[in-house]
């Protein structure tokens, strides 16, 4: 990158958006330079701190004059290195973007900012008696503008669908710094091509997406957990499609096999339910009354067969005690080795137990610690393997081997290398398995008309 050119670039965005927005304090800028994917920082040359659409266009109409890289950010917690500035260049945070601009009760629309974090959001929308049903894990701590960059999902896609399901209008801003509308508070839209289904899932690659609108569903008035242990990871995976056949729908279906168990263990270091089990299947099944799901339980009760009690959670500190083991899974991975390798790859549902048991056996055969979990109801499958004490080099050449295996195997059982933390940084060289060659030569074509200098997010994808 041309250091005259930044310089230039940073004088006219201080001048141009106030100094407060443009910052180049050291400090600062470090917590920019990384987002939550294992091992992996790079210190951008300026930050710029949106507030409106207004700031968001003229910082990229300088950027564009001057040729320096943009990284659009939300929150910061992608894991595949979507928001690190890997060439240097403006980081540009929309997190002062985090307005609610509207909760529509009578349409059920949400209108927002990109900067609004997940959860935010969810607890405006049930005050009015709907739900924004996507729920990454991170929900407490990302934000929508990140979710539709990724194309996030969570455990209640089996019966909700992910992001991209939400999505039904968007203002965005090219890099050029033209701002677009497409879609609002509509459920059908037929009027040209479907930009919203290209922006999400771009990965910060073609615009910066400054509003939002979301269709929201009535909230269901009862939501009832269950804990089923199993004596193994195939017989709890087995139980997935009996359910769905038998029109059980549940809202999430998430598995979790013993190793994972055990690291969350070390990290909570209290008992947890059914800790010596060989794995756990996590249900949420939610309903018009409680009459309803008992019934669906009864059935349920009848279809699954375990030698272990069911654990059923109605108030919130029993789903709580439920959900902890849970949603500590990632932070007990980080507590077992600080650098880890941390996967997403989706395969159809029917093909889970084979698939984790092939990646079981040979990461087994490389000596290697791994803890599996997922979403059992689409298919999701959460590779994550440790390097503990294992020196740089050999752990360096062995990641692209373990990947390579990993994501051609999902591929064979007719699944992807990635359900919803996306390409980034981590599976960029991996892209072509999953979408041939003239995919990714078609995937630049679109790029280059929405970025032509090639300004946004260098280094991501492809
Ligand atoms: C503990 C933990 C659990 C997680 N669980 C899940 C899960 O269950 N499901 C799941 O899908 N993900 C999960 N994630 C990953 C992560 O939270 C998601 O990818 C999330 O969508 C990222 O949102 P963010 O706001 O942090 O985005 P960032 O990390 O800031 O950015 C992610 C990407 O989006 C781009 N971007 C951000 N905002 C915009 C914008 N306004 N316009 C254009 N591009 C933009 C960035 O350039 C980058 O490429 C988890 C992460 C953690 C740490």
């Amino acid at each position: 990158m041309n250091k005259t050119n930044l310089n230039k670039a940073a004088d006219e965005l201080a001048e141009s958006l106030g100094r407060d927005k443009v910052i180049i304090d050291a400090d600062i800028l470090d917590k920019y330079s990384r987002d939550e994917t294992s091992g992996m920082s790079q210190l951008p040359a300026v930050v710029v701190r949106a507030k409106t659409t207004d700031d968001v266009s003229r910082a990229l109409a300088i950027c564009s004059k001057y040729g320096v890289p943009v990284i659009p950010r939300g929150a910061g917690t992608g894991v595949t290195g979507g928001a690190i500035p890997v060439k240097g260049g403006v980081v540009l945070s929309v997190e002062k973007m985090n307005r609610i601009i509207e909760i529509d009760k009578e349409n059920m629309f949400a209108v927002v900012e990109p900067g609004v974090i997940t959860k935010t959001l969810q607890d405006a929308a049930l005050e009015h008696g709907l739900m924004y049903p996507p729920d990454p894990a991170s929900l407490d701590i990302c934000s929508i503008g990140g979710n539709i960059a990724e194309g996030a999902g969570g455990p209640r896609a089996v019966k909700y669908g992910t992001t991209k399901d939400y999505v039904t209008g968007l203002e965005f801003v090219l890099a050029s710094g033209e701002v677009i509308n497409t879609g609002g508070k509509i459920v059908k839209n037929a009027a040209g091509y479907n930009f919203i289904g290209i922006i999400v899932g771009s990965e910060g690659t073609l615009a910066i997406v400054t509003k939002i609108y979301l269709r929201l569903v009535p909230a269901p008035p009862v939501v009832i957990d269950l804990l089923i242990p199993f004596d193994s990871i195939e017989e709890a995976l087995n139980v997935v499609p009996v359910l769905l056949q038998n029109r059980i729908i549940p809202s999430a279906i998430e598995f979790m096999e013993k190793d994972t168990i055990k690291l969350v263990k070390d990290l909570l270091k209290e008992d947890i339910p059914f800790e010596n089990a060989g794995a756990h299947l996590l249900i949420q099944i939610d309903g018009e009354s409680r009459e309803n799901i008992m019934r669906d339980l009864d059935r349920l009760n009848k279809l699954i067969h375990t030698k272990y009690e069911i654990l059923v959670a109605e108030s919130k500190n029993q789903k709580d005690r439920l959900w902890k083991t849970r949603r500590s899974v990632r932070e007990s991975v980080k507590n077992a080795s600080s650098i880890f390798f941390g996967d997403d790859t989706v395969v159809p549902r029917s093909m889970v137990p084979v698939f984790i048991k092939d990646i079981k056996e040979f990461l087994n055969s490389k000596s290697l610690r791994s803890a599996i979990w997922g979403h059992a109801g689409d298919g999701n499958c959460h590779i994550n393997i440790l390097k503990e004490n294992m020196d740089d080099g050999k752990w360096s050449d062995l990641v692209p081997v373990i990947k390579k295996y990993i994501y051609q195997k999902a591929i064979s059982y007719g699944g992807t290398i990635t359900g919803e933390h996306g390409i980034g940084l981590t599976k960029k060289n991996y892209l072509e398995l999953a979408v041939s060659k003239e995919g990714i030569e078609l995937s630049k074509r679109i790029k280059a008309a929405f970025d032509p200098d090639m300004i946004f997010n260098p280094g991501k994808i492809f």
